[in-house]
């Protein structure tokens, strides 16, 4: 049962954030009859974490099993955002692969595919032949275990936030860019309005899609959503020749002790992005030295990618809520005020943007974020 003020139907909605999770909400509720929809972005639409990130929507590494099945259910409505939204919203079909030439590693690897094989995930193990078959031109050097998550894919952030941007417009959503959000108007306990240096905006529901960002916002209406500091840094080159025919992702073993592993895509462009370590892994090393390295790495697997060059790409910041896991719900405090914050965005959006819809539109509970409300952070103070 809602504990909110306003009516059961809100009408006007500001979002603050134009990130992957901002645009697909904008998306979604633009699509409602009777909604008005507001996007206010402080800079151009995806310039935070969507823009820096590596964008493999996978379930493979999500524990526990709980939200591994939430980035599973998201990963599988991927395909039906894209037949919705009818345009080429650069996804990138095929799969994962993957290798380990360390024994301890290739161990963990055949017991994590057999783990998520029982969840349902459609991830199998593979000889070197069949991962010379689909990519003839990678170097694996030893294999000791390989594994092919089939139904992971990657998501080209720019060309999809701009999709989804275009949809909500042609819907009636207005879009502000270098537009930053720098207060509330609060009424009677709830934000009558959103304050941008020289406009207010009044509004019946605030959704915070702001990324790092949201902690800050969340805290001018009083209301705690602590975030660690995640740095990580996705390396870009300049284009070249296909260097991956048929998976959309690889992520290639450490060559020695003191490397990390590696990831790989190629966009539409030709262009490659490459990180290395886990998904959550903290790196702040920028430096040209560093991404020509990573390079060379990518190199020796897959020498035709050729003398492109590393450009220089800065530090980007996942948003990373304190225990890790998303945030997303009413806050108590401020009953209209509705947050979305998540590391894996680029994963769960279409999920948040059909899902968070439903409760901000609607009105209802949707159980599959019992376990994320905002709710989980608060500290009540005694006095
Ligand atoms: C290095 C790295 C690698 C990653 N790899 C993956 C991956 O492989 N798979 C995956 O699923 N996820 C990955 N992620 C995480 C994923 O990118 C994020 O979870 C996702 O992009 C979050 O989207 P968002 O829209 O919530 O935030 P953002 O993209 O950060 O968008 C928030 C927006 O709010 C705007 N904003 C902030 N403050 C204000 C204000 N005051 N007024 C107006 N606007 C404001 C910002 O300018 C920004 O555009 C990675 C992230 C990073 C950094």
């Amino acid at each position: 049962m809602s504990n909110r003020s306003y009516s059961s139907q809100p009408k006007s909605v500001v979002i603050v954030g134009a990130g992957i999770i901002g645009a697909t909400l904008g998306y979604h509720i633009s699509r409602r009859a009777g909604m008005t929809v507001t996007l206010l972005e402080r800079d151009l639409p995806g310039a935070g974490a969507s823009g820096h990130s590596f964008a493999w929507v996978n379930g493979f590494g999500k524990d526990p099993r709980a939200y591994h099945t939430l980035n599973r259910r998201s990963l599988d409505m991927w395909y039906r955002l894209a037949h919705q939204l009818d345009a080429d919203i650069g996804i990138h079909y095929g799969g994962e692969m993957r290798w380990e030439n360390d024994p301890r590693r290739a161990t963990q690897l055949r017991q994590r595919v057999r783990q998520i094989q029982t969840w349902g995930y459609p991830c199998r193990l593979i000889t070197r032949a069949e991962m010379l078959a689909l990519e003839p031109h990678l170097h694996p050097g030893d294999v000791l275990a390989a594994s092919l998550s089939e139904a992971d894919i990657h998501v080209e952030t720019d060309t999809f936030i701009d999709v989804c941007l275009r949809r909500a417009c042609e819907a009636g959503a207005v879009v502000y860019s270098q537009t930053a959000v720098t207060g509330f108007v609060v009424r009677d306990g709830s934000i009558a309005a959103v304050k941008t240096v020289d406009a207010e905006f009044p509004c019946d529901v605030v959704v915070l899609a702001s990324g790092v960002q949201t902690t800050e916002l969340a805290s001018l209406a009083q209301v705690q959503i602590p975030q660690q500091q995640s740095p990580g840094i996705v390396m870009k080159t300049t284009p070249c020749v296909e260097v991956l025919h048929n998976v959309a992702v690889i992520h290639a073993p450490a060559i020695d002790e003191k490397h990390q592993h590696l990831h790989l895509r190629q966009l539409s462009d030709g262009s490659l992005r490459i990180g290395q370590g886990t998904q959550e892994g903290i790196n702040r090393d920028d430096s040209q030295q560093q991404a020509d390295a990573l390079l060379d790495r990518a190199r020796a697997y897959l020498p035709t990618i050729g003398d492109a060059r590393a450009i220089p790409t800065p530090v980007g910041y996942r948003p990373m809520p304190l225990d890790g896991f998303p945030v997303l719900g009413f806050t108590e405090a401020v009953p209209n005020l509705y947050v979305a914050l998540m590391h894996s965005g680029v994963t769960l959006a279409p999920l948040v943007g059909e899902m968070a819809t439903l409760e901000i539109v609607d009105d209802v509970r949707v159980d599959w974020f019992a376990s994320y409300r905002p709710e989980r952070f608060s500290v009540r103070s005694s006095g």
